[in-house]
């Protein structure tokens, strides 16, 4: 072939636009799933597992590349947030927590963040998987990258929130930072995406978009006239939302915001938060999307052909936030699926219609044609204050050198990688369990980067979540599956029924409000004629809310109360050794699913096979990211 086809035939894997097949990198770590908040708590992070499972038995895994990504660590969490709250997430323990007291008040950990086993080890997981996806978008290794078990949106620079420790969709950010010049931020969680707004609300390199219930509603942020401030003035967008809204109400305000944002804003790559309490029926939301609706975002986003990072996020009803993210994973690999799910593991969470699907309700949809129009006229309007080339320049992203290495050095490693290290594929069913080594820590000093983002605003009237216990619909108790591990075990008895994380009494209703931080911003000073429903000035008929009050829900992580044990199932996958960023792929992973139970042994399982996936491979890790490479030798170096 002449040398131009040669030259498409190259690209072809990795274009970057049009309509080629995409390259569909995804992150899971089956681990994840071991991990429970506290009894009775609405964030089960088994939930990932359940999609995980569909994901593999709908044959996904056969177009796309499954990975395991290195957790992040100490060093890496704090490009964003603090030293100080990060040495607290790594140390406290459900056992020393009484001795930290004042921590936990400082930091917010307590009531909708509890301490729970494994904690900062579930926040590795979920950070790694974020960052690793943005680490091999920047290297065009891949066109979109997946990580269900991130989108943690409300988690603050020194703050626990809404379920969230960790911001993994900031660190994402901050590392396609380094190579993009602009990034779009989409969120479609029912809640604000207050955490990573408020990191990026001085700066045009980072355009937030957040559609969300507003009024009454945690965390109370997300007004229409929370624009951005300074340098980053009209780089914030905020769709507030009332209860109901329908999957055409949505799809006639997203496609038109995300058309013009595309248009005007010109980003070189976007990070979708695809938080499923946007769902219809879920336990803490409030709207009505089935999951067509909800899918629709993914495909439309998609369609755009720009390199986008694809993360979870809140999601409360189990069983629809698993259906729901896997068939969004489907639509990622564009792949049909039928609407009769396959036999797996969990099925009897699906009952009793066993559909690959969530439908809406005849719920009150209180969003008027005419509020959402005047909304979306009215954010349009402040689009076109932006710009498609942002004033920052590529040099002016801090770009230290990590363990040693500069840029040059990196890239080059970068290209031996491309030679010498391809993904392996795994042909075996199991992943190795990855060892995490405490020690490996180092105190890092790059908070720079995150300064020099822009992430310094300061918090405005947050509200906590605190009540998760609206119940909605109450799921059933057809799936009673009984949890059978450790973590879970952590769970009353009573709770076993609280499989599908639907039913949920309890949870002490405390709520708590917190009072409105000092407000920082300018901006917000002189437009305060808002009416209380976000909206700023509208004439609705949505009757305003007061501030002073509201809910929280919830917020991201869940915690997957006992469900592990429900499946359990086989081996886990192994990652490949090699793979220095932990990549492992793995075919067959789709039989690696879950391993079985609680913690516990998977902790035990851990130990033992330190050996394979251990850090070793991160020295390597060229071709992911330099940040994380470095730590990662750093890291090394230590222990
Ligand atoms: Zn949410």
């Amino acid at each position: 072939m002449g040398e131009e086809e040669t030259n498409m035939a190259q690209l072809g894997s990795v274009a970057l636009n049009g309509s080629s097949p995409k390259k569909v990198a995804y992150f899971y770590d089956s681990d994840i799933g071991n991990y429970a908040y506290v009894t009775g708590h609405p964030m089960k992070p088994h939930r990932i597992r359940l999609a995980h499972s569909l994901i593999m038995q709908y044959n996904l895994y056969q177009k796309m590349e499954i990975y395991r990504a290195k957790p992040a660590t100490r060093g890496e969490m704090t490009q964003f947030h603090t030293d100080d709250y990060i040495d607290f997430l790594q140390k406290v323990t459900p056992d020393n927590m009484d001795s930290y007291m004042r921590e936990q008040g400082k930091y917010n950990v307590g009531d909708d963040c509890p301490v729970f086993d494994g904690l900062f080890e579930f926040c590795g997981i979920s950070a790694g998987g974020s960052m690793e996806g943005a680490a091999r978008l920047n290297r065009q290794k891949c066109d979109i990258a997946v990580n269900w078990a991130g989108g943690l949106h409300h988690a603050k620079k020194c703050e626990a929130s809404g379920f969230c420790y960790v911001n993994d969709i900031v660190l994402g950010i901050l590392e396609l930072l380094r190579f993009m010049k602009r990034v779009l931020y989409i969120d479609i969680d029912v809640h604000h995406g207050d955490g990573v707004e408020e990191a990026f609300y001085t700066t045009d390199r980072v355009m937030t978009v957040s559609f969300h219930k507003y009024g009454e509603y945690f965390p109370g942020t997300g007004e229409l006239r929370d624009i951005g401030i300074g340098q980053g003035k009209h780089y914030s967008v905020n769709y507030p939302l009332r209860d109901g809204i329908t999957d055409e109400s949505y799809k006639s305000i997203f496609e038109p915001v995300i058309e013009n944002v595309m248009k005007y804003y010109q980003p070189e790559a976007v990070v979708l938060q695809c938080g499923g309490d946007s769902l219809s029926g879920d336990r803490l939301g409030c709207f009505n999307l089935s999951m067509d609706g909800h899918a629709n975002c993914v495909s439309y986003v998609k369609s755009f052909g720009l390199p986008t990072l694809v993360l979870g996020g809140g999601g409360y009803t189990m069983r629809n936030v698993a259906r729901t993210w896997a068939y969004e994973t489907g639509v990622l690999v564009g792949q049909d699926m039928s609407r009769t799910l396959p036999y797996n593991e969990y099925y009897e969470y699906y009952a009793p219609d066993f559909e690959l699907n969530v439908r809406s309700s005849n719920m009150e949809n209180s969003n008027s044609r005419e509020y959402l129009e005047k909304i979306t006229a009215a954010v349009i309007d402040n689009l076109r204050n932006t710009g498609p080339v942002p004033s920052v320049q590529m040099q002016d992203v801090p770009r230290k050198p990590f363990g040693g290495m500069t840029d040059e050095e990196e890239a080059e490693l970068d290209d031996l990688d491309e030679d010498e290290n391809k993904d392996v594929r795994m042909t075996e069913h199991r992943w190795d369990k990855q060892v995490e080594n405490g020690a490996e820590f180092e105190p890092s000093d790059d908070d720079e980067i995150a300064r020099a983002n822009g992430a310094t605003r300061q918090s405005s009237n947050k509200r906590t979540f605190t009540d998760f216990g609206k119940d909605t619909e109450e799921e059933d108790a057809a799936n009673s599956v009984e949890a059978a591990d450790g973590k879970a075990a952590e769970a009353n008895p009573e709770d076993s029924h609280d499989v599908n994380d639907d039913t949920i009494e309890d949870i002490g209703a405390t709520e708590q409000e917190k009072e409105p931080a000092a407000e920082t911003s300018v901006e917000k000073a002189d437009n305060d004629k808002t009416d209380g429903d976000g909206d700023v000035g509208m004439t609705d008929s949505a009757p305003a809310e007061e501030e002073a009050k509201i809910k929280e829900e919830e917020l991201e992580t869940e915690n997957a109360s006992a469900p592990e044990a429900a499946g359990t199932a086989t081996a886990e996958p192994e990652k490949p050794a090699e793979e220095p960023n932990a990549k492992q792929d793995e075919t067959n992973a789709s039989k690696d699913t879950e391993k079985p139970a609680g913690d516990e042994e998977s902790k035990a399982e851990k130990a033992e096979t330190a050996d394979k996936e251990e850090q070793p491979a991160d020295a390597m890790d060229v071709d992911g990211d330099k940040e994380r490479e470095g730590e990662a030798k750093v890291t090394e170096a230590a222990s």
